[in-house]
C-alpha cells in the first residue's frame, strides 16, 4: 500500500517515482474563517473577515473569472455538502 504523503508546508501532493514529495512551490494555504465584508467594485470581488488566527484578511478575486466557477450549480453543491456534513456531525 502506497503511503498518502502530502507536503509539511502546505497539501500538494503529488509523488516522484520514489514515492517522495515532488519538488514544487508551497501554495498559499490560508484560511478565511470568517466573512465580515463582501464587496464587489470594478470587476473585482472582496471577501474580508479573520483568517485562521483571527488577524484581519482579505480576499480579492476577478468578479467575472469567480462567476465561471462559481455558479448556481456550484451553490447547489456547496449546501449540499454542508446539509450533509451538518447531518453527519
Ligand atoms: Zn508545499
Amino acid at each position: 500500500m502506497t503511503e498518502y504523503k502530502t507536503c509539511n508546508k502546505c497539501s500538494y501532493d503529488i509523488l516522484d517515482s520514489e514515492g517522495e514529495v515532488m519538488e514544487h512551490e508551497c501554495l498559499i494555504d490560508k484560511r478565511l474563517h470568517e466573512i465580515n465584508t463582501f464587496q464587489c467594485v470594478d470587476n473585482e470581488l472582496y471577501l474580508r473577515g479573520k483568517d485562521e488566527y483571527g488577524e484581519d484578511f482579505q480576499i480579492c478575486f476577478d468578479a467575472f473569472n469567480f462567476l465561471e466557477w462559481i455558479d448556481k450549480e456550484q451553490i447547489e453543491y456547496i449546501k449540499q455538502k454542508v446539509i450533509e456534513y451538518v447531518e453527519n456531525k
